[in-house]
């Protein structure tokens, strides 16, 4: 059977749910071999093993400064010249897309970026993207060299495998040396812990706009988030009027999110904030405005004032939690 080489990232052995993604999907196009940073400890093994992976990579870093993307790309170049993938599988993001393009370019393959669903067809593997602000859903097909792909996170739910395997694990240094000029890790320092999920990861995402009328209004969207254990997202005022945070902007200049539940409270659903979260599974709409453009797309809207509808809804979640 074909290997697909994914890139799994994990916390402290723990596979983040992206990789769990990839790894889902992988499955379907082949046999998943994972390229992980660093030494895997045994759980991580095991966890890789219960996802269907038959190979593990691990990449020993060249030194500890060494940019990541760059040792990434390097790694899995080296590897996918060496088993020949039916596909390079990727999380789409800032860090996927850099691994990716580097590894595009030095396999001098083509590349498809952001994909939401990638199935297997009788020439490799096909991709799905969703453009033009979520309104077209466009299939493509490497033509040229190692399919690489990145995938949009929430993309499919992730499984394990139907029947558990025992990974090899084979450690791989680089032959090549990392380039002269790429930049140096001087610093990192964890970001504080909101306790939410991440944003582009999360199943459930909380997202308020204009309408929530203050900062402290945007209190309501964040407890809103925490009863349903979501992210707090933002359209593009909400965050300029210094509300929230700008990583929490969602949309066109923002983050693209596909969570299973979007909510929106107080967003009107002007195109560059839908071109956002239009991959959203269930999305609902609180807005006052029976006309606000985020109807259109709802699959549940309520027209009310947020301000009296998020504490009744906080309240029903929480005596249901009990
Ligand atoms: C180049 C470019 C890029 C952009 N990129 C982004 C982007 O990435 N993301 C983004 O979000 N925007 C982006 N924008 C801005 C975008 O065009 C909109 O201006 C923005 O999304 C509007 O945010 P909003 O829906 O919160 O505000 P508004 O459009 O002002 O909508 C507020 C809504 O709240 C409702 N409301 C008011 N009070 C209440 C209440 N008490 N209860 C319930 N509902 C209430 C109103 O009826 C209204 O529908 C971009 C614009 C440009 C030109």
């Amino acid at each position: 059977m074909s290997t697909v080489l994914v890139l799994v990232h994990h916390d402290d052995g723990v596979i983040r749910k992206p990789s769990l993604e990839l790894l889902t999907l992988a499955r379907r196009l082949g046999e998943p071999a994972a390229v992980v940073h660093g030494d895997p400890g045994g759980a991580l093994i095991d966890a890789l093993g219960r996802h269907g992976v038959t190979t593990v990579y691990a990449i020993a870093p060249p030194e500890p400064a060494a940019y990541r993307p760059v040792v990434e790309a390097l790694a899995l170049a080296e590897l996918a010249t060496r088993t020949a993938p039916v596909a390079v599988l990727i999380s789409a993001g800032p860090s996927g897309t850099e691994v990716a393009a580097r590894l595009a370019v030095k396999l001098d393959a083509g590349i498809v970026t952001d994909a939401v669903q990638v199935t297997a067809g009788a020439d490799g593997p096909v991709a799905t993207q969703s453009v033009f602000a979520g309104t077209w859903l466009v299939e493509g097909r490497v033509r040229r060299g190692t399919p690489v792909i990145t995938v949009r996170p929430n993309a499919v739910t992730p499984e394990p495998a139907a029947a558990p395997v025992t990974p090899a694990v084979e450690q791989v240094a680089l032959t090549e040396p990392v380039p002269a000029a790429t930049p140096r890790v001087v610093a990192s320092r964890a970001k504080a812990a909101t306790g939410r999920p991440d944003l582009t990861e999360a199943t459930v995402v909380v997202a308020g706009g204009r309408g929530v009328g203050s900062a402290e209004g945007f209190a309501l969207i964040e407890r809103l988030a925490d009863a349903l254990g979501g992210a707090v997202g933002a359209s593009r005022a909400a965050t300029d009027l210094t509300w929230c945070p700008h990583e929490l902007q969602i949309g066109q200049t923002g983050k693209t999110v596909a969570p299973q539940l979007y909510l929106a409270g107080g967003i009107s659903g002007a195109i560059q904030h839908r071109a956002g979260m239009q991959g959203s599974r269930t999305i609902v709409a609180i807005n006052k405005d029976p006309k606000a453009p985020i109807f259109q797309i709802a699959d549940f809207g309520v027209v009310g004032d947020l301000h009296a509808v998020l504490p009744a809804l906080i309240d029903e979640i929480d005596k249901r939690k009990g």
